[in-house]
């Protein structure tokens, strides 16, 4: 107990820094564990948003799990913000092993109910009998679905009385080891293609309404140009234009690790000898990509960040491929009409195109 921190939301510069970087799920489970299990040494976490675990039980030995690409640089950002040892935790992508032998394993519930369950059967696969498993969430995110998960997977649950509306499912590992369901599979519509899907992607049961408008006006070249597909999830809006482009180069890139291991296996079932053209890259937006050196970006931006609805990743996806276009080079987008995508393209390009709308989005074309 008893230490503070300070903790930085990532990215850094976003407009809205009233976000914070931690919450009362994070100091209810902290506190929770410093009064009922200050004799563990060999932890796992799952889901740190943004470093407050790394940073509470930093000196313990610890194997810290997200999809994030984000959280996974917040963690090392805030540990060595407080002056923290960065050695004793080991980041783990999602979809990467668990070690066998940790003596405690806990968490924040994530957001998607399929991702908790995949994580559950990983549990179920690697626990020893007898570990216990300390979960945090939101209350309001906290349903008997949620509860009847963890006990299908590790065993009988109890829940917490609420604190700051923020509540911790306890649980002990007793259940026998079970498969996880993902990664899944959908056929997109008019197509013969098939989408894999691991448990965290983003429309992971069938097609995003703005993916479906967005494909009607996509680009068709016989050059070969260079195109990124930007926030890719799994791999949609690429695979369509390995298509349209028959000599293109794509670069697929999500911050999700599971999005980007499904855009990987999307093109690899669909259209295997097209692989070379393909590069999957596990990055924050655009940063550390060589500027002016693409021709095309391609984007159906998010407008959350963890529970946050927030518009700066799009902003700074944005920015990035303006960053990297070549002088002439092409940045295609759809979005909700109702965020008004063309003021932001306005301010970073001058100007942009409407190619074509519907009641409920728009698509626009802005040139460098
Ligand atoms: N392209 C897919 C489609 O059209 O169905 C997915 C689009 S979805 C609206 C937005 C994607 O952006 C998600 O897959 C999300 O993981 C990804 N994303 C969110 N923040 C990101 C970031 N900072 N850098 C890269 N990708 C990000």
């Amino acid at each position: 107990g008893g230490n503070t921190y300070h903790l930085h939301r990532l990215p850094l510069q976003q407009k809205n820094r009233s976000l914070q970087a931690w919450d009362a799920a994070d100091e209810y489970l902290v506190d929770y564990i410093n009064e009922h299990h200050a004799d563990a040494k060999r932890l796992l976490i799952l889901n740190d948003d943004f470093g407050a675990l790394a940073c509470a039980f930093n000196q313990l030995t610890s194997d810290s799990v997200s999809d994030s690409y984000i959280a996974i640089q917040a963690w090392q950002h805030n540990l060595k913000e407080n002056n923290l040892n960065t050695e004793q935790l080991t980041p783990l992508t999602s979809l990467e092993p668990l070690a066998d032998d940790y003596d405690l394993v806990i968490g924040k519930i994530p957001k998607n109910s399929g991702y908790l369950q995949h994580q559950l059967t990983q549990l179920s696969q690697t626990l020893k009998p007898g570990t216990p498993l300390v979960l945090a969430g939101k209350t309001k995110a906290i349903h008997n679905s949620t509860i009847n998960l963890v006990e299908r997977y590790i065993g009988p649950a109890n829940t917490t009385l609420a604190q700051k509306k923020a509540r911790l499912i306890t649980a002990t590992m007793h259940n026998k080891a079970q498969q996880s369901p993902f990664p899944k599979s959908w056929q997109l519509e008019g197509s013969a293609f098939t989408l894999i899907n691991h448990a965290n992607v983003f429309s992971r049961d069938s097609l995003d309404i703005g993916a479906r408008f967005f494909s009607n006006y996509l680009p068709q070249s016989k050059k070969p140009i260079r195109i990124i597909d930007l926030g890719c999830g799994n791999g949609v809006i690429g695979l369509q234009t390995l298509v349209k482009c028959p000599e293109a180069e794509i670069t697929f890139v999500d911050e999700s690790a599971m999005a980007v291991a499904s855009a990987r296996q999307t093109i690899l079932e669909n259209l295997p000898d097209e692989l070379h053209r393909c590069e999957f890259i596990h990055n924050d937006c655009l940063s550390g990509f060589n500027p002016q050196s693409y021709d095309l970006v391609l984007c159906n931006p998010p407008f959350h960040q963890q529970n946050a609805v927030t518009d700066h990743i799009a902003w700074q996806m944005f920015n990035d491929a303006k960053k990297v276009l070549r002088p002439g080079g092409e940045l295609r987008i759809v979005g909700n009409r109702h965020l008004d995508y063309h003021e932001k393209l306005k301010r970073l390009f001058g100007d942009s195109k409407l190619l074509g709308s519907n009641k409920k989005f728009v698509v626009l074309s802005a040139k460098k």
